[in-house]
């Protein structure tokens, strides 16, 4: 790291401490060029990668879009809004784990199927395989209702 006062490539670290919460690391650090001391502020970085879709527009990872989309495509399955949001929570885990700042919707969707696959396998198993053939997995959610709609229609006399 370059020294903000004289702009030398070289410092030396001269402490490290690691806060009580065991989150951030401060580093007292002191410029081997000009011997002004100065510290560093090391954090966990918890931003949601940036989404990258199919056609390579960008945009935020949004919670909100998938749960819509969950929402409406368990609309008649046996799957509380909980479990909905557990599989919401547990893609943010995912994408945080990954540590990258930006991901593939493909990535995501691919994440989303796996978890839907956890609470509803009848679900999994019907529409896995139509969710490859669509650009986003808001599309595919879109789609999984109308499938299930249509199931319900046969079903009906
Ligand atoms: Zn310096």
């Amino acid at each position: 790291m370059k020294c903000p006062f004289c702009g030398f490539e070289n410092t030396k670290v001269i402490e490290t401490r690691v806060s009580k919460d065991g989150l951030s690391i401060r580093r007292r650090r002191e410029c081997i060029g000009c011997s002004k001391r100065f510290s560093t502020l090391e954090v966990v970085d918890l931003t949601l990668p940036v989404v990258v879709k199919k056609d390579g527009r960008r945009e935020p990872f949004s919670r909100e879009k998938i749960m819509k989309g969950l929402r409406k495509a368990f609309e008649k399955r046996p799957v509380s809004v909980e479990e909905q949001e557990e599989i919401v929570n547990k893609v943010e885990k995912f994408l945080l784990s990954l540590g990258e700042r930006e991901v593939s919707s493909q990535l995501i969707g691919e994440k989303v199927i796996e978890l839907i696959r956890e609470v509803d396998e009848v679900a999994y198993v019907r529409f896995a395989s139509v969710y490859r053939q669509f650009k986003d997995i808001s599309d595919f959610l879109e789609e999984l209702r109308r499938l299930i709609k249509r199931d319900e229609k046969q079903i009906l006399p």
